[in-house]
């Protein structure tokens, strides 16, 4: 496993179960300690688990959420959320799903101890992947070169007889392949020049009512968004967004002033009566990319790419940990029907549904901002009239909430909006309250 975050960490899962020793090689010196680290520079803003990654995390390492807890992360049910989203907040009474809240250094430090624990995978920190290894015909990936990051003189070559890529979206497999005569993947790119503003606030119990999870979504109008989520320690974690190009200042006046703009008052309502804890930081993605690796004719044998080194999503839904552990439970269930035989082909094929999902919901959203350049098919411009319609439904409609929900977290796919039960419920309800709302999520194909 070429990399340690997230979906290094969950794919060594499955392998571990299979091979006698996996190897987990991370160019970060990893902390023992829940601390951010360089490697992982969007791990200070808003990171939780959406209840389809949640629920699927434990399918690979039962009751880690109770560890999660055991470490002071919240979990924190859908009555608890405030999900601003299309002009109104989302109706979830009696939904039961559930979030995680805690910083991602602590989810991380809690997968990595888990994953780490039964004694199979070993990590060989403080190394960068630097190129791949192959046969001479170059049609089977043998092993990974690596060079030390405290001495760059210092090189060593690691055999394997599988090299997973989850270097995130800094990956060099695009390179390796075209330097090895391969093709490398086409890349699907959205420009959105998104900043990110993040800053820690003490949290009372008794904030908000109670609430633990604010997400206020940026209209196809604005600009503006935000989240904040309750973490361990009793903070807040609250996230700012900017889209094209607008900055959330990180001096705690202009933070809050920002918050004030945005067009629900819950975030604001949490920064201006807490107290700060530290300094704030801040994160620009210029754009975010997918790489058709899916498409590819020809991959090396005993190679296979996953993570963010795939596909890096608009976070705006926080779905991108969630397809890095179905990617790893796809891998699962190839390696016990094929073991290593085209084992990159067969998973990334098989994983194509999750990246396709998070991606059409995400970019759907950001498509729906008119500066937004890309393409807008036909079903788009379907699905976004029929969310148009099923917002405010679901303002007010406790089953649409829960159906829409389901989908953004990564439960259900989205064709299940569709479904003639749920279609009847959205269009009697707008009917009955004659209004649209512009959808921000607005990806959701129609089944066509
Ligand atoms: C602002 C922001 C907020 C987000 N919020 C959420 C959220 O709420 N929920 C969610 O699910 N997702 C969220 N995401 C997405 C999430 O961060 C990623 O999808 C997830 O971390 C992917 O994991 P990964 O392991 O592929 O990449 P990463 O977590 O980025 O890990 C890559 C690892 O590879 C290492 N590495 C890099 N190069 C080398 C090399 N050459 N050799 C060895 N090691 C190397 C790095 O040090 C790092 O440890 C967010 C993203 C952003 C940008």
């Amino acid at each position: 496993m070429l990399g340690a975050g997230m979906a290094g960490l969950v794919h060594a899962v499955p392998l571990a179960e299979r091979f006698e020793r996996v190897t987990l090689v991370e160019r970060d010196s990893l902390p023992d300690r829940a601390e951010p680290r360089t490697g992982v520079p969007q791990g200070q803003h808003i990171h939780l688990l959406v209840p389809g990654g949640l629920t699927r995390l434990e399918e690979l390492l039962p009751a880690v959420a109770d560890d999660l807890s055991g470490r002071g992360a919240h979990l924190i049910g859908a009555p608890e959320w405030r999900f601003h989203m299309g002009g109104g907040r989302l109706d979830l009474r009696g939904t039961d799903f559930r979030i995680t809240g805690a910083t991602r250094p602590l989810i991380e430090h809690v997968v990595r101890a888990r994953v780490l624990a039964p004694g199979g995978v070993e990590v060989l920190d403080g190394w960068a992947a630097r190129e791949l290894l192959t046969t001479s015909d170059r049609s089977r990936v043998t092993g990974v070169r690596l060079r030390s990051e405290a001495d760059p003189t210092e090189e060593r070559a690691l055999a394997a007889d599988l090299v997973v890529d989850t270097t995130g979206r800094g990956s060099r497999s695009p390179r390796w392949l075209a330097d090895l005569g391969y093709l490398p993947p086409a890349e699907e790119r959205l420009k959105v020049d998104v900043h990110y503003t993040t800053r820690l606030f003490r949290r009372s119990p008794r904030d908000l009512d109670g609430s633990r999870n604010v997400l206020v979504d940026v209209p196809p109008a604005g600009r503006r968004g935000g989240v904040a989520l309750a973490v361990e320690e009793g903070r807040w974690l609250v996230t700012l967004i900017g889209m094209l190009g607008e900055r959330p200042p990180a001096d705690l006046t202009g933070f809050t002033e920002y918050a004030s703009g945005l067009w629900n008052g819950d975030i604001h309502d949490v920064v201006s009566g807490g107290t700060p804890v530290g300094d704030a930081v801040r994160a620009a993605f210029p754009s975010f990319s997918r790489h058709r690796y899916d498409r590819l004719r020809r991959l090396p044998e005993r190679y296979l790419v996953a993570g963010d080194a795939v596909c890096s999503f608009d976070p705006r839904f926080g779905q991108g940990m969630t397809v890095a552990i179905i990617e790893a439970l796809e891998m699962r269930r190839v390696l016990d029907e094929h073991g290593l035989d085209r084992i990159g082909p067969r998973v990334l094929s098989s994983a194509r549904w999750a990246v396709q999902d998070a991606w059409d919901l995400a970019a759907g959203g950001d498509l729906a901002h008119p500066e937004v350049e890309g393409p807008r098919p036909l079903s788009w411009r379907l699905t976004t009239a029929y969310l148009e319609r099923l917002l405010p439904v679901a303002h007010r409609d406790p089953l649409v909430g829960a159906a829409l929900i389901r989908v953004i977290g990564m439960l259900d796919r989205p064709q299940r909006l569709m479904r003639p039960q749920l279609l009847r419920r959205v269009l009697a309800g707008s009917r009955r309250n004659g209004s649209r709302t512009p959808a921000s999520g607005s990806a959701v194909r129609s089944p066509a």
